[in-house]
């Protein structure tokens, strides 16, 4: 049973049933639906789309080829990176409706929109509490996957370790229409910073760009609203990004967000419940690099759990099998993303970072590459 049909809980959903087991996944939300991202998708994720024979389809979409980074602090220092991959962007509506429905061609039984509200273990499987729009319904599994996402009221169920934590990070998006911007759509993702904030912006097709920041109230004391405010004022570059002041078309658009979110250790099993994706551990999203992490943390949980399954191993060897295997394939990674994100989160690390990048081209294009695989 695999609880969220994200990327990660698709990707799951599609190689296990790829390798015969009998899967269900229990889904919140009616899809097609927006969620608080970038949207920008590294390698890892086209990959893995090939490997779903996904890849045809995901170009129909029409997707934005994303081939360039930039880093834009206060000082306005800025150089174009080469990625050294061909990156895309595609709005997560699209991409996660794509992953669902293979995995629902393939077999896997799906329930949506249902909401898991809680969970336990009775002996040797779990049950499973559902709001659906019959009310409640309970499921019994033997194996769950937890893929539900970066916070949720299953932690405070399987009482994890950070479900009452604090934090002051709050994450906002936005889609906004070409018309607003300056300049002709393109395939650069540039990361616009001030204190306690950084935005990123890219083409999610030929109309519309994505504009996603993450703001820090523990440094900018600001609500996300006003930590905006001040990257306009203090960012010139980012103003100059807009054709007119953007704030009073804002507050029109839909906005995709959400606060709380953290970027500690978390266990990556829990009371027996293989975690996969943020609900394994959350990357910076500096890194681009979450839905990659998601869909490889859905193929390995996987294939440690088939593996399992075909050689007879026990539960505590599987346990321990993943989680080494989890830490060895994402652990550098997420480090790495984290010490940058406190960088850019600072004007003075911002500027710094933003003038050594422009000095030392390999460094960047290093720094790009440990933030993945
Ligand atoms: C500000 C910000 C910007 C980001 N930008 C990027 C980016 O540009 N590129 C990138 O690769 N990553 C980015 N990320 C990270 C990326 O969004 C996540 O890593 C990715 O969405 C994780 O996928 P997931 O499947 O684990 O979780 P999710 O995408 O959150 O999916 C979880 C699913 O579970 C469902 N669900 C939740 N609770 C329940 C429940 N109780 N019962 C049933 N279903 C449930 C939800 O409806 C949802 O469909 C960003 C993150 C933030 C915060």
């Amino acid at each position: 049973m695999i609880i969220g049909g994200g990327p990660a809980g698709s990707s799951a959903a599609i190689s296990l049933a790829n390798k015969g087991m009998t899967v269900a996944m229990i889904e919140k939300k009616t899809f097609p639906r927006e969620v608080l991202c970038g949207e920008f998708l590294s390698h890892e994720v086209t990959s893995a789309l090939k490997s779903f024979g996904l890849y045809d389809e995901f170009l129909s979409l029409k997707p934005n080829r994303v081939t360039h980074f930039r880093f834009i602090p206060e000082s306005g220092s800025a150089a174009t990176h080469p990625l050294g991959f061909e990156g895309f962007a595609l709005k997560r509506s699209l991409l996660d409706q794509l992953l669902i429905r293979k995995a629902k061609s393939l077999g896997t039984t799906v329930v949506q929109p249902a909401e898991v509200v809680s969970m336990r273990r009775v002996n040797n499987f779990y049950e499973i509490l559902c709001k659906t729009s019959k009310g409640i319904e309970t499921y019994a599994a033997y194996t769950v996957i937890g893929a539900y996402g970066r916070q949720n009221i299953i932690d405070k169920s399987l009482q994890r370790s950070f479900a009452s934590s604090r934090t002051g990070y709050s994450g906002i998006k936005y889609h906004v229409p070409k018309e607003m911007l300056n300049g002709a759509a393109d395939n650069e993702i540039r990361i616009f910073s001030s204190n306690g904030i950084y935005c990123g912006v890219n083409y999610v097709s030929d109309a519309e760009a994505t504009l996603c920041f993450l703001s820090d109230k523990g440094i900018n004391q600001l609500d996300p609203k006003n930590a905006l405010n001040e990257l306009l004022e203090k960012n010139s570059a980012f103003r100059e990004l807009f054709t007119h002041d953007p704030l009073p078309t804002l507050v029109k658009l839909p906005v995709y967000g959400t606060g709380n979110i953290f970027f500690g250790k978390r266990s990556v099993i829990e009371n027996g419940v293989f975690m996969i994706g943020d609900a394994a551990r959350v990357i910076a999203p500096l890194a681009g690099d979450g839905i990659g992490m998601a869909i490889e943390s859905g193929i390995l949980a996987a294939t440690v759990l088939t593996e399992a399954k075909k050689n007879k191993r026990s539960a505590a060897e599987t346990e321990t099998l993943y989680k080494k295997e989890w830490n060895n394939l994402f652990l550098k990674r997420i480090r790495v993303a984290l010490r940058l994100q406190q960088f850019a989160l600072n004007s003075r690390g911002g500027n710094i970072g933003g003038r050594l990048m422009q000095r030392f081209p390999l460094l960047t294009e290093k720094l790009i590459q440990w933030t993945r695989r």
